[in-house]
């Protein structure tokens, strides 16, 4: 095909996996105008990556998707740890069962489901917030980037050539869903697919663009969300995925199943004479089987380590020899793979701070911690809001090196626990449990992102840490439990911190019952008001850049809302009050236990307070005392860019732009 036509936009994003929908579902919401292709004819309709953890599960809330967790999600309840012993005729036996390690002190549960409604749902979010379709059956086929130009703001420095393919040349739409008949023979279904939605442009093959023609697109950003297999990452000098250069090969299957093994509707982790198996309760009544074959086991019937075109019969065969004194069975099979990984993370993540990769295209690992789809989707929403900052001019672009800063870490932590799970479940000669309990731990661990970010631009040094030292800076914000100041009823800190492209701060008033107290805090809120109106606000939906939040530590039937200062109570000429920035410790109905209260849990001190600031993505940015408000302005002016200044910076066409899609 010919090149056909030629447009701009903000961003390209390549690949409709969990990364680049995240990607898609943030800038959406920032008003980022932006495109995302998919070479693929669907979305992925089921299989893949099941495991959701607890930050993804806020993160989804924050975007108002918790619903769809709800309603379609398998929680995550106990854990069955399987084991072999002396008598090589015996079989498995359970050693353990109960609550993952620290899992029951999250606020929500771990949930899996596939990725195919990972993606719809996404999508339902991407569309809520009247973002674009992703653009199926495209691919890229040149990409070049006009160095001259990676400093110019208001430049597209990015040519992409993409390929709009002709549907014929698109692979045939099935799951790999079947069933087995009374005679044995096999019947293939339609599978669980249009379970989550029924717009076909998901599960039936589309090509969005004029079928069999290429396109130029100028973009000031490009994020490669690609896969392992990123194309974007192949076109960038210098990046290199570092790590193992050998695979791990696991035999996959989503089965609904029948069985006498005691623990199928739990998740477990099973060593057995014969190889190591996790298995994982699903949605609809499935069973996801990972079928990891050890070093040197080779029968006629599983060659799978060197052979990835090991059956399905022979994924099972190999199964029922793991469970064994048990029996594993099926009539239905919704999907099955062979997936081979390795252990690598890229060297890089951006290029000039115009074309980044995330998600699998720059970490991927064993399937065993359930953690990949998850990182990806923290990679964009931790990549987006920087995006959107440095294009609505509240940011600078140098913010975009905080990118790689932050989360090349984060992957080679991921690394290291897939790393330290895979020696310790794998390890043949007579299984410790406590090591066990200890790897799952640290899984529940970096599931709960209690990995920190090191100051950055964008993270707080700490000085004044203690000033709430249970809000650890460069962490997510963890959760405890306010009452609303208006009507009472117990909120949860966490869902007030709604992924909206704003910046908070979180004003912990201390004991307002007492007067010297409130007058301080008082003493703030012209202070506040101006900081409020400083800088630009990175979504064309807000108002300010920064919402106030204040959480004082009293009843809320002790202080009224009068009693506070106009910026903690704010008034808008035509939506009237906000009645939701005030919380207390206590609802006035019912004493709580002081441990309980969020400042014993935040560890701030009730007679003092504390002045803290969250960034859009949830992360502790800066903690100081009331008395640190000068530091904390200081601090933002030392990366944010003012009003005045970003107009400046702007040009006209930035400004027409700022519109959505
Ligand atoms: P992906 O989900 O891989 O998304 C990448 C997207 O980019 C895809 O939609 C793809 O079609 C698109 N794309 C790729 N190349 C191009 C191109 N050149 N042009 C345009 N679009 C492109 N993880 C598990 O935890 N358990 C599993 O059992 C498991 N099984 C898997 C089986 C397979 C076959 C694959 C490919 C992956 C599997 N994964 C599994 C990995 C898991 O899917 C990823 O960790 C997770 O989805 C990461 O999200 P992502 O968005 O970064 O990448």
């Amino acid at each position: 095909g010919s090149s056909n036509s030629d447009s701009h936009v903000d961003v390209l994003i390549v690949g409709a996996g969990p990364a680049g929908m995240m990607a898609s579902m943030h800038l959406s919401e920032l008003g980022i105008s932006h495109r995302i292709i998919d070479h693929r004819g669907t979305r992925t309709l089921n299989g893949r990556a099941d495991g959701f953890h607890v930050p993804t599960v806020e993160i989804w809330e924050s975007f108002g998707l918790y619903n769809h967790i709800e309603q379609y999600g398998e929680r995550f309840g106990h854990w069955g740890l399987w084991t072999f012993g002396e008598d090589p005729e015996a079989g498995i036996y359970r050693q353990h069962r109960g609550y993952i390690p620290s899992q029951d002190k999250a606020r929500h549960e771990i949930v899996t489901m596939n990725q195919g409604m990972i993606e719809a749902a996404l999508g339902d979010g991407v569309r809520a917030r009247n973002g674009p379709v992703v653009e199926r059956g495209t691919k890229p086929v040149e990409l070049t980037i006009d160095e001259s130009l990676a400093n110019d703001l208001s430049s597209y420095p990015i040519t992409a050539r993409v390929y709009h393919a002709r549907k014929s040349e698109l692979p045939d739409v099935w799951t790999g869903a079947h069933t087995v008949q009374e005679d044995g023979s096999l019947k293939r279904e339609r599978g669980f697919i249009d379970a989550f939605g029924t717009d076909p442009h998901e599960f039936e093959n589309h090509v969005n663009g004029v079928e069999g023609t290429t396109e130029t697109i100028h973009a000031k950003y490009v994020i490669g969300t690609d896969g392992a297999h990123s194309w974007v990452r192949r076109q960038l000098p210098d990046f290199k995925m570092e790590g193992d250069t050998s695979d791990e090969v696991f035999g996959v299957v989503d089965i609904i199943p029948s069985t006498n093994f005691p623990d199928i509707r739990k998740t477990c982790s099973i060593l057995s004479r014969a190889g190591f198996l996790l298995q994982i309760s699903r949605e609809n009544g499935l069973v996801r089987l990972y079928v990891q074959f050890p070093e040197g086991y080779e029968t006629s019937e599983t060659k799978a380590k060197d052979n990835e075109a090991a059956t399905l019969t022979d994924i099972l065969a190999a199964a029922r020899k793991m469970y064994y004194p048990y029996t594993m069975d099926y009539k239905y099979c919704d999907w099955w793979t062979i997936y081979r990984v390795g252990q690598r993370v890229c060297n890089k993540a951006s290029h000039l701070d115009r074309i980044f990769l995330a998600g699998d295209a720059i970490h991927t690992h064993s399937p065993k911690g359930g953690q990949g789809m998850n990182v990806s989707q923290h990679d964009t929403y931790s990549l987006t809001w920087k995006i959107a900052g440095v294009l609505k001019s509240q940011l600078p672009p140098s913010v975009l090196q905080t990118y790689e800063q932050e989360r090349l870490p984060i992957a080679r932590n991921l690394i290291e626990l897939d790393n330290d799970m895979a020696k310790v479940l794998l390890a043949r000669a007579n299984r410790d449990e406590a090591e066990v309990q200890r790897v799952y731990k640290r899984l529940s661990e970096f599931s709960g992102a209690i990995s920190t970010y090191k100051t950055n631009m964008v993270v707080g040094n700490g000085a004044r840490q203690n000033a709430a030292a249970g809000l650890p800076i460069g962490s997510r914000f963890s959760n405890a439990t306010v009452y609303s100041q208006a009507d009472g009823p117990a909120t949860p800190t966490q869902s007030l911190l709604k992924s909206n492209g704003l910046w908070r701060l979180i004003v912990f008033a201390g004991d307002v019952s007492s007067h010297t107290q409130l007058s301080k805090v008082n003493a703030l809120g012209d202070r506040l008001a101006a900081l409020q109106q400083r800088y630009p606000p990175l979504s064309t939906r807000q108002k300010h850049f920064l919402e106030i939040l204040l959480f004082h530590a009293s009843p809320v039937s002790a202080v009224e809302f009068a009693d506070f200062h106009n910026t903690f109570f704010p008034k808008d000429d035509i939506l009237g009050r906000n009645y939701y920035t005030i919380y207390g410790d206590e609802d006035g109905v019912d004493a709580l236990e002081k441990e309980k209260r969020c400042h014993a849990i935040y560890r701030v001190d009730e007679t003092k307070g504390a002045l803290v600031v969250v960034r859009p993505d949830q992360i502790t940015a800066w903690v100081g005392g009331l008395d640190d408000v000068g530091e904390m302005e200081d601090w933002l002016a030392g990366f944010m860019v003012g009003k005045a200044e970003g107009k400046r910076k702007n040009s006209p066409r930035d400004e027409q732009d700022d519109g959505v899609m």
